[in-house]
């Protein structure tokens, strides 16, 4: 699944491709990506007509800004977008299709058929369902440490759940909580609220860095993620322990380990995160 960075660099390069452009009609060929509205005939109704103004990004979450309108669009597994200027025929995959006025198309196609569009009026739509329940913005001055610290003091949960609880903050899945975790020497198991008021400070710092380091990089390409071009992310070389199973630590040279973490496949070195 795609997390902050990845969904960083398609939201650039849809702001190259499609800003500016306005949709002429809406097709959606698979109508359970569609969540609000509920109706398709008003789907198609409040994007037809509208000009794409900015591409924004909450979390993991698209938002494409029109001129009445936001569409909100997650990616979930496997989705992606694909533009296209010829005349090219949509694959099965492909499930909703914008038609500009000029022209050309931008196709969401999606193999797993996961992931969801929601269309509010402006301003409406951080006041609703999906945006409404996350959290802070890790790249963005509202995420400091003590308010880290104090959502990590109210639960027992471990560290790595709840760092991939949206509502703890945005934009983190397996492979970044794996890589901060890494960074300060913290197992995935560590209970939450044992960290101390200097852990959190840490982890928060290298939660930042981290992320930073992969948007500037365009990301990480694990399995069949690519932007919405087909180029790869080049922060996949920068990987400390993610999906480095028997390779050696880069601190240490001891053998990274997969273990398993409330579900989740996760990536540790047994020697510097004790
Ligand atoms: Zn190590």
């Amino acid at each position: 699944m795609p997390e902050l960075p990845e969904v960083e660099t398609v939201r650039r390069t849809l702001e190259n491709l499609v800003l500016g452009k306005t949709i002429n009609e809406v097709t959606v060929r698979w109508p359970k990506i569609v969540k609000h509205p509920d109706d398709l005939q008003e789907f198609n109704a409040l994007l037809s007509g509208q000009t794409i103004h900015s591409i924004g990004r909450r979390g993991k979450f698209l938002k494409i800004i029109l001129d009445d309108v936001v569409l909100v669009s997650h990616l979930r597994m496997e989705g992606r977008y694909v533009y296209v200027e010829g005349e090219e025929e949509p694959d099965k995959h492909t499930h909703v299709i914008f038609r500009f006025t000029d022209g050309s198309e931008l196709w969401y196609r999606d193999v797993r058929k996961f992931g969801t569009m929601h269309v509010y009026k402006i301003g409406e739509e951080e006041a609703n369902k999906p945006l409404v329940q996350l959290g802070p913005e890790p790249l963005d001055e509202t995420f400091n440490p003590d308010e880290l610290y104090e959502k990590l003091q109210r639960t027992s949960r471990k560290i790595k759940p709840a760092l991939l609880d949206q509502a703890v903050l945005v934009g983190l899945g397996n492979i970044y909580v794996d890589e901060a975790l890494f960074r300060v020497g913290l197992h995935p198991e560590t209970v939450a609220h044992k960290l101390s008021k200097q852990q959190v400070m840490k982890l928060h710092k290298a939660i930042v860095e981290t992320l930073q380091e992969a948007v500037d990089q365009g990301g990480s390409t694990i399995r069949s993620y690519v932007n919405s071009q087909g180029d790869m992310g080049m922060f996949q070389q920068k990987l400390a322990v993610y999906a480095r199973k028997g390779e050696p630590c880069v601190n240490c040279g001891k053998e990274i380990e997969r273990i398993v973490v409330g579900g989740r496949g996760t990536h540790i070195c047994p020697n510097c995160q004790k």
